[in-house]
């Protein structure tokens, strides 16, 4: 337990140090941290102090995905200008191009591309790119190797994260996406180029890492047939004011999937906002989206979304087990919360067996 309290604390001193002692000339470091904190929630994983082997195609898929709305020209209201956003000091980053590229060929969304024939030879594309630039060089701190998170072994394909790093990934997902984005962002704003075309923007993040609101309105009638016209969380009959929510936030996990979405009231949407759902929404959730309509959902939306059962079950796992460790409120219904069960774990053994002589119950029902 300590050596793994103390591997936490080395994960974050290092991921910090990581973010100030390297080397990002271009934007693909942040990307590649963001993936890789991605695939460790999207993977099962069998302990917490396992190993995970990542396959570099999975890798070069996630940039994939995280590039993809950075290579649509970003138009500022503010400086009244439209243009692509450069993601490296010198040219164009190689990535952003490729993705331009596909964009030109009426290509409008990214499941789109991942079912045409361009996906392949643009994957490849971004593959090498990944072993060229970021891969190995992510984690050379003042110009030294320091291989915290996984060995250099120069594979071309894959790596293995060393023992216990993907359970950090897990506990600090919040944080080291939170890091990238931030220094991704500040990245593209200091490039000098970029400066004229951003002004002073605000607009830039929902820009870079917000979700693609046209592709959200093809869920809502598919949802609402599902639920036979009823608001996901209190059950009673939809209205015009219907929301489509992101089960696990957005702000929790940032990628869209399938089966993370339900239909509910705008006003219990907004109720829940950021919070996780309580326990007996999930299971609901489970059986609506995962179990009895899971196919339904795949065949409807895949053509706007990643749609695969297990990475959304993968991530709702993970969600809940970081909500449970943190001792979590879990939203109910509008001002009614519970509290992550599991939080009993965290006790010792002594407060433990003195609950149960008191007879209280371990856990907040
Ligand atoms: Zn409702």
């Amino acid at each position: 337990m300590i050596g793994a309290m103390q591997q936490q604390l080395d994960f974050i001193t290092y991921i910090q140090r990581m973010l100030v002692e390297g080397d990002f000339s271009a934007t693909y470091k942040f990307a590649l941290l963001h993936a890789l904190a991605d695939v460790c929630v999207e993977q099962p994983l069998v302990s917490d102090q396992a190993e995970l082997k990542i396959d570099l195609a999975t890798l070069a898929d996630k940039l994939i995905v995280l590039y993809w709305h950075h290579a649509v020209p970003f138009a500022s209201e503010q400086s009244g200008k439209n243009g692509l956003l450069k993601q490296n000091n010198g040219t164009q980053s190689r990535v952003i191009s490729l993705l331009y590229e596909c964009q030109q060929k009426n290509i409008t969304h990214l499941q789109q591309l991942k079912q045409s024939k361009y996906y392949k030879s643009t994957h490849r594309e971004v593959l090498k790119t990944l072993k060229k630039q970021p891969l190995w060089r992510l984690q050379k701190l003042s110009k030294q190797d320091v291989c915290f998170l996984y060995p250099h072994t120069n594979s071309h394909d894959y790596i293995t994260l060393n023992p216990g790093i993907a359970g950090c990934f897990r506990r600090f997902y919040d944080l080291v996406t939170y890091l990238a984005k931030s220094g991704w962002l500040q990245k593209i704003q200091s490039i000098n180029y970029n400066k004229t075309l951003i002004g002073p923007s605000s607009e830039l993040h929902d820009f870079l890492f917000s979700f693609d609101r046209n592709a959200l309105s093809k869920v809502k009638p598919v949802l609402i047939e599902l639920q036979h016209g009823n608001c996901f969380y209190c059950q009673k009959p939809l209205n015009s004011t219907t929301d489509v929510d992101h089960f696990i936030p957005f702000s929790r996990y940032a990628n869209d999937l399938g089966h993370n979405f339900v239909a509910a009231h705008s006003e219990c949407n907004k109720s829940k906002s950021n919070f996780l759902a309580a326990q007996l929404h999930r299971e609901r959730w489970q059986n609506q989206n995962l179990v009895v309509n899971s196919q339904i959902i795949s065949n409807e939306l895949s053509a706007y979304f990643q749609c695969d059962t297990e990475q959304s079950r993968s991530v709702s796992d993970w969600a809940y087990q970081v909500a449970e460790a943190n001792s979590a409120k879990l939203w109910l219904a509008k001002d009614s919360f519970e509290q992550a069960a599991g939080a009993g774990l965290y006790l010792n053994r002594d407060a433990e067996l003195s609950l149960v002589a008191e007879g209280k119950p371990r856990y907040d029902a």
